[in-house]
């Protein structure tokens, strides 16, 4: 038996980039010849096990065929005659379609070195049609390569065009859109994702709100800008990406797309805030409002959860940015309202809760009017 290092190993090798997790491939074993050497197996579907020593993960040479639509519909064939460049083909694209043997040498059938070189994410083969999740896999490779010079070629966009046309994408089950979006969002240039799935009519099929010239362009400079706070999370990333549309049709989106609630919940804040920031007028602000908002975003028991809302209508919201100051000097001012102390003055039940609530709009009425006055 023979084992090769492929997929991102390889090519993040040969980029010159930090190397994650190692991959292999093993031709001329069976299932009974691995586990006689120790490995684990662990893939149900697929000849796949871990190494004893390393937990690497080896599988054995395959071959995948389609059958019927939808994601099930794969033929997994995998003996020990399938050899290094079948396995090789079954791949998405060229980058990915290189082994390095335990000598040292490449095995490079598709010339995926020369696609490195020249920067470009070419399809293996045809087969690339058979599966539309590699579409996404396509758009978030841009998104992570792009700021190394990386492109679509030409062929590969054509081809999924026509796999979106005929219908491909319809089937996608949300959970796969789901990681493979969450991945994107976190990759280091985002918006090519998004570029690459409009580009080819992705998008309209799998969020069509956010299609539009003018609503895409606001989605992406508010993904630009909360990506740019190097460390934001997921969440905030999600919700400055739904952040133009209406909290009506972002909730169902967010809900279609099977975003965590987490997820869900920063982007029903974000979309259900933007109108009435932008009702706060900045001049005259009155502490009712200000308070009230507050309590819609449950500041009192979710501070991180309100701070992270203030990130995105940040982002969201570049020319509002004096509302947003003033909520955020509310918040600083009402969180110094002690429930202790009002109870043990004697506040009790609903009188403690109209003290805490006056003395809160007090203080936010003090922090915010001094210029007024
Ligand atoms: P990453 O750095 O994100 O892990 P990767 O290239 O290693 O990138 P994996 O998802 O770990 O990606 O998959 C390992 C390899 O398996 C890929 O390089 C590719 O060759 C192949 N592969 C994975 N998913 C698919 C797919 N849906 N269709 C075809 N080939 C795939
Ligand atoms: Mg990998």
């Amino acid at each position: 038996m023979q084992a090769y290092l492929v997929g991102g190993a390889v090519r993040d090798e040969l980029l010159g980039l930090e190397v994650k997790d190692r991959d292999w491939v093993v031709v001329g074993a069976t299932p009974g010849e691995m586990l006689a050497n120790g490995f684990k197996q662990v893939g149900a579907d697929f000849p796949v096990f871990l190494h004893p020593r390393t937990r690497e993960e080896y599988a054995l040479a395959r071959t995948e065929r389609k059958q019927g639509r939808g994601y099930h519909g794969f033929t997994v064939y995998s003996a020990p005659d399938v050899t290094l460049e079948q396995d090789l083909k079954r791949r998405d694209l060229t980058i990915n379609a290189m082994a390095k043997a335990e000598d040292g040498d490449l095995v490079d059938p598709f010339e995926g070195l020369r696609d490195i070189e020249d920067r470009k994410l070419r399809h293996v083969s045809e087969a690339f049609a058979e599966d539309p999740l590699r579409i996404l896999r396509t758009a978030r490779f841009a998104a992570r390569f792009q700021p190394l010079g990386f492109t679509v070629c030409d062929q590969t966009m054509a081809l999924m065009k026509r796999m979106v046309d005929s219908g491909e994408v319809d089937d996608l089950v949300p959970e796969r859109v789901w990681q493979e979006f969450q991945r994107a969002l976190h990759e280091q240039a985002p918006r090519a994702f998004f570029e690459v799935l409009r580009d080819c009519g992705a998008l309209e099929v799998l969020i069509p709100e956010i299609a539009p010239e003018k609503v895409f362009e606001l989605a992406m400079a508010a993904l630009g800008c909360v990506h740019d706070q190097s460390d934001a999370e997921t969440e905030e990333r999600f919700a400055a990406f739904l952040s133009p549309l209406d909290d009506s049709v972002a909730l169902p989106r967010a809900k279609a797309l099977k975003a965590p609630n987490d997820c869900q919940n920063l982007a029903r804040l974000v979309t259900a805030f933007t109108p009435q920031i932008r009702n706060v007028d900045p001049q005259y602000p009155e502490a009712e409002a200000l308070l009230d908002l507050l309590d819609q975003a449950d500041f009192w028991r979710r501070p991180d959860r309100f701070s992270q809302l203030l990130n995105v209508l940040e982002c969201a919201l570049p020319s509002d940015s004096g509302p947003l100051n003033l909520l955020r000097t509310a918040s600083k001012a009402a969180t110094g309202v002690d429930p202790k102390a009002l109870l043990a003055q004697g506040y009790k039940g609903k009188e403690l809760g109209s003290a805490i609530r006056t003395e809160r709009l007090k203080r936010i009425g003090d922090a915010v009017a001094p210029i007024n006055h």
